[in-house]
């Protein structure tokens, strides 16, 4: 049975109040749930629980776990969002909100899909931790996904390798990334998937051997000098960045060094360069398999020492150099900042925080001195003269800022923008002339007799649509002054 105890103890630097929240989102949810059940049998609340341990083991804050715990309740129950808001305050409703609004998207299987679902992903996260709550909650129903029927599987799989999961990689969080490809793998290429399973069923004891030598060695070097290492682990590939890589090297498995690695985590930076000194004075490198990304880390911010040496046994190995702050960034990325913020007074804490692209994409150089203002930072807007609508049937629309329903009408198609004579955004009945904000879900009410008008000028944004009406009005105006020469 869940227990709330479980979440609470896996969340780092909770206080009273934080706890508080969670214990009642806990309640709330289970007896909102209370009856409904998942395709698995299971009761449902267990899927919102394990939604919120996922981010409670993320480091997440207190409103983020809260949210997850609550992210279904506006689409699958009753409650309403002034309900939950008087409950649980702006923020949390905020945050769900967002999940609910994520969730109405679909997966179509276009590039053009891909492209757009991407763009809309970043720009209605406008704070990513509803991205952060939407992964946590995908990675739940692809555990759960033989459950669902055949059809609708592959789909989810694809949508979670082309779409979440490169977003995670994107942001950093490489342990999610993995634990969704990992998940959505089977599902998306089950014989390939089968097939990796045997390789690495078959060379990882293989591999494990030759690195125990190598660990042992270099315990024995480590003891003679004093070295701040904290532990040597081996971390075996994962399945589906492995099938990627085999892709690349020609489907030769002997081309592949790192299905199982060395990686040892040390206590500083300067002390991963000592390490890595040491290494190279044991065992002779592979050249040009040296890679510094401390120095130059990978654009979502990856920093790591990797190397590659022969092991002198006839063997090839990779050992991976880190610190314990680097080690948590890679896991977590973007979210690494919430497991760390209670621990003030670190060295190099904007050092951890380099998300190069982030910045580049706002273009601030955040000091992240306290959790508020770096949330507020989160809380971004990447594409802001872009929005995005949504038809009916929860395709996504991209329009310059300020669009009007006759925008969206004619990005669909000209004969519904030559005919618009209402919208529904959002359910309500609307001006064709309203500025539409990103995230609304927009209906074109068409007429046979209604037209474009010279007016309608003034009110469209795209030069789609501006070329649709100019081109009726010369037409027309064209045929009425040919009408009114008839008469004559
Ligand atoms: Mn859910």
């Amino acid at each position: 049975m869940p227990n709330v105890r479980e979440i609470i103890d896996i969340a780092s630097g909770l206080n009273e109040k934080d706890k508080e929240l969670i214990e009642k989102a806990y309640k709330f949810a289970e007896n909102i749930h209370e009856g409904q059940k998942r395709m698995s049998g299971e009761v449902y609340f267990t899927h919102v629980f394990e939604t919120a341990k996922t981010l409670a083991t993320l480091g997440m804050d207190a409103q983020t776990i809260s949210a997850g715990l609550l992210h279904d309740v506006l689409e699958d129950t009753k409650i309403t969002e002034k309900e939950l808001g008087e409950e649980f305050g702006s923020e949390v409703l905020f945050l769900v909100n967002g999940v609910t609004q994520l969730g109405t998207l679909k997966y179509r299987g276009h590039e053009r899909h891909v492209e757009s679902l991407r763009k809309f992903f970043v720009a209605v996260a406008s704070d990513l931790r509803v991205v952060v709550i939407k992964f946590a909650d995908r990675l739940h129903n692809l555990k759960t996904l033989q459950f669902l029927p055949e059809e609708k599987r592959r789909i989810i799989a694809m949508e979670s390798l082309e779409v979440y999961a490169q977003l995670a990689n994107r942001l950093g969080m490489g342990r999610l990334k993995s634990e969704m490809e990992d998940a959505a793998f089977p599902f998306a290429f089950p014989e390939e998937s089968a097939q990796i399973e045997e390789i690495i069923k078959t060379k990882k004891e293989l591999y494990k051997k030759n690195l125990s030598e190598v660990k042992k060695e270099l315990e024995k070097e480590l003891s003679k000098n004093k070295h701040k290492v904290l532990n040597i682990t081996y971390r075996v590939k994962h399945k589906y960045s492995l099938w990627k890589k085999l892709i690349k090297r020609e489907m030769d498995i002997e081309k592949i060094y790192d299905i199982v690695a060395l990686r040892i985590l040390v206590a500083d930076v300067e002390e991963c360069y000592r390490i890595l000194g040491l290494v190279h004075s044991i065992w002779k490198p592979l050249p040009g398999r040296i890679k510094d990304y401390i120095a130059i880390p990978k654009p979502n911010g990856y920093r790591s020492i990797h190397t590659t040496i022969f092991t002198g046994l006839g063997g090839i190995a990779e050992i991976q150099i880190r610190t314990k702050e680097m080690h948590a960034e890679a896991a977590y990325g973007v979210a690494a900042y919430f497991a760390y913020k209670e621990q003030s007074g670190r060295k190099n804490v904007d050092e951890k925080l380099k998300f190069k692209w982030l910045e580049e994409l706002k273009g601030l150089n955040y000091s992240p001195e306290e959790s508020s203002k770096y949330i507020e930072h989160l809380r971004m807007d990447f594409f802001n003269d872009r929005i995005f609508i949504f038809t009916p049937e929860g395709d996504i629309v991209d329009l310059p800022e300020d669009s009007s329903p006759i925008d969206f009408a004619y990005s669909i198609h000209s004969d519904i923008g030559d005919h618009i004579s209402g919208a529904k955004i959002n359910g309500k009945m609307s001006d064709i002339f309203s500025k539409l904000k990103s995230k609304d879900i927009v209906e074109i009410i068409k007429k046979d007799n209604s037209h474009p008008s010279g007016k309608w000028l003034v009110h469209v944004k795209t030069t789609v649509a501006k070329k649709h009406i100019r081109s009726y009005l010369e037409k027309h105006s064209l045929l009425s002054r040919l009408k009114s020469f008839r008469r004559r």
